[in-house]
């Protein structure tokens, strides 16, 4: 943990552009991309670009940082899927490299992977595109 581009975790080369993603949002520090396993569409994760393994190894200052970047990107999210609530996950089990998933829901009992299905290249770049008209 803790080098800033681990060569073989897929989010670091998300994070430095190596592979692609649908592309919500990114500053310095952190990135937001819609997941290619969507529970709902706009299923998003946020992710700071420096390689921790969970997001209770950043620092005080990073961890808000990326809610802060999750509660700003809810309601656009929200908004271009025309949601009724915005749920929030944060479990870790496939990918090690930090991240929060925010995820799009109308109805209770929705925020379960075991819903996840795997999404087209360009149906994610189309429900990126909505979101970033949003912001
Ligand atoms: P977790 O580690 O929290 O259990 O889940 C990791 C999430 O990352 C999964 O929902 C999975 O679909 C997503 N994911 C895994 N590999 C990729 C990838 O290469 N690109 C994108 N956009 N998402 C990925
Ligand atoms: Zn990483």
């Amino acid at each position: 943990m803790g080098n800033d581009d681990m060569d073989d975790c897929i989010f670091c080369m998300i994070a430095s552009g190596k592979i692609p993603c649908a592309k919500v949002a990114e500053d310095d520090s952190f990135i937001a991309f819609l997941d290619i396993n969507p529970i709902n569409p706009g299923h998003t994760l946020i992710i700071p670009k420096k390689h921790v393994e969970t997001v209770f190894e950043l620092g005080k200052e990073e961890f808000g940082s990326l809610f802060e970047m999750s509660r700003r990107l809810s309601g656009p999210i929200q908004k271009a899927m025309a949601a009724k609530k915005m749920g929030v996950v944060i479990e870790g089990f496939l990918v090690p490299h930090a991240h929060i998933h925010l995820v799009p829901l109308n109805h209770g009992g929705e925020l379960s992977f075991s819903r996840a299905k795997k999404a087209e290249a360009k149906d994610l770049a189309m429900i990126a595109e909505r979101i970033r008209q949003q912001l």
